[in-house]
């Protein structure tokens, strides 16, 4: 089946006894059993509940996996992935990470004994060089953010090859409907379900999703133990929001493109980082292994005043955070998604308080550019 059609019949059309196209919210927290030793397939709905499992089979078909598990943020989702660390192991991480992410790795992954190395993923020299015995973990975002630079998912994943390292790839920003890191090479995909695969921001939601059985297993014994499973109620919403992912992905990465070109023409933007755009660097590289460029811009503005006034004059798009739904947002790497990031690390990479980031929804891009004009106009 073609993935349009993955993203509203996941593995086949199903029904339950009742004929509902839709699936049920399973809203029990347990099950009963049907006799001594006997059990439904579920039994308590922190180790597996209908709606869940469902939503859960239906992202391994769109990612190519083996199995997916849900949890109930991004964050938890690469929370669970850390806790598969020991002391002593090293991670290697892309240096334009989410903001969520690096505080995750400095605080947490570090307290617990592991060591992280950030470094551009894009660069397989340098990749190479990084790796050490204790290397069990490669972390890539692609494109990052807010930076939007793109790595090579194939060419990482043959550098790992045979030396037991893990490769995680965060496909939040571009999502199976434009590319599918398993099928590239990658041993896990990350997504933040708050974002595309719900994309009404409505719902916060997480997902590993993996290649290999035995791994599946060890993260669902750690997230049935650790808990931050994703709610039946959240589950369906989720589930409802993907049904409708390729057609929001088409139409927010058109208007994405028609925004950056416009954008490069304004006298008060200096720069815009848009992968689609003929003059970025890795557009090569994305084309070879994603169907499409995705919907997430930044772009520097010619002062911090400038940067300041846009964000209080947008009447049309909303000053917040997060990215993905169907509204456009903007926001301010600087004091929000990117607030924890030491500043000499924040500057290295380019978030300076003259860069913001736009989440291009599936408005008439029209009224798009009239209020990005308009907040422009200072
Ligand atoms: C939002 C985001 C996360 C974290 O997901 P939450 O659902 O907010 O916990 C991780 N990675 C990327 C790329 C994100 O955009």
């Amino acid at each position: 089946m073609n993935i349009e059609t993955v993203c509203i019949h996941g593995e086949g059309r199903k029904t339950d006894y009742t004929g509902a196209v839709c699936t049920p919210i399973y809203q029990s927290s347990t099950f009963a059993h049907p006799g001594v030793g006997r059990s439904t397939g579920y039994d308590y709905t922190r180790a597996q509940n209908p709606t869940r499992e469902h939503l859960e089979k239906k992202l391994a078909a769109l990612e190519g996996g083996h199995g997916a598990l849900a949890f109930s943020s991004g964050m938890s989702a690469v929370g669970a992935l850390v806790e598969l660390l020991s002391p002593g192991d090293h991670v290697i991480a892309s240096d334009d990470l989410y903001g969520g992410t690096i505080r995750l790795f400095d605080r947490v992954l570090t307290k617990n004994g592991g060591s992280v190395t950030y470094l551009d993923t894009g660069d397989i020299d340098a990749l190479a060089a990084a790796l050490r015995p204790e290397t069990r973990l490669v972390f890539v975002e692609t494109p990052t953010n807010p930076m939007m630079r793109v790595t090579d998912i194939r060419a990482v994943a043959e550098l790992l090859r045979g030396r037991g390292i893990t490769l995680a790839v965060d496909n939040t920003f571009l999502t199976p409907y434009y590319c599918r890191p398993l099928e590239l090479g990658a041993d896990v995909v990350i997504h933040s379900g708050t974002k595309y695969l719900g994309g009404h921001n409505d719902t916060l939601a997480g997902f590993l999703v993996v290649k290999d059985e035995e791994l599946e297993a060890k993260l669902r014994y750690t997230e049935m133990t650790t808990g931050a499973v994703l709610a039946p109620f959240d589950s369906f919403l989720i589930e409802r929001g993907i049904k409708t992912l390729a057609l929001r992905m088409d139409k927010s990465s058109e208007n994405a493109l028609a925004l950056a070109l416009w954008l490069e023409k304004q006298p008060r933007v200096k720069k815009v980082y848009y992968v689609g755009l003929p003059s970025h660097p890795d557009i090569a590289v994305s084309r070879a292994q994603a169907g499409g460029f995705g919907a997430m811009i930044s772009f520097e503005v010619d002062s911090a005043e400038t940067a300041r006034a846009v964000l209080e004059r947008v009447e049309l798009i909303y000053y917040a955070e997060s990215l993905g739904g169907v509204e456009t947002l903007i926001t301010y790497p600087l004091l929000q998604t990117h607030a924890d990031v030491p500043e000499e690390q924040r500057l290295e990479r380019g978030i300076t308080d003259r860069l913001l980031r736009l989440s291009v929804g599936i408005e008439h891009i029209a009224d798009i550019i009239a209020d990005l004009e308009n907040a422009l106009a200072v």
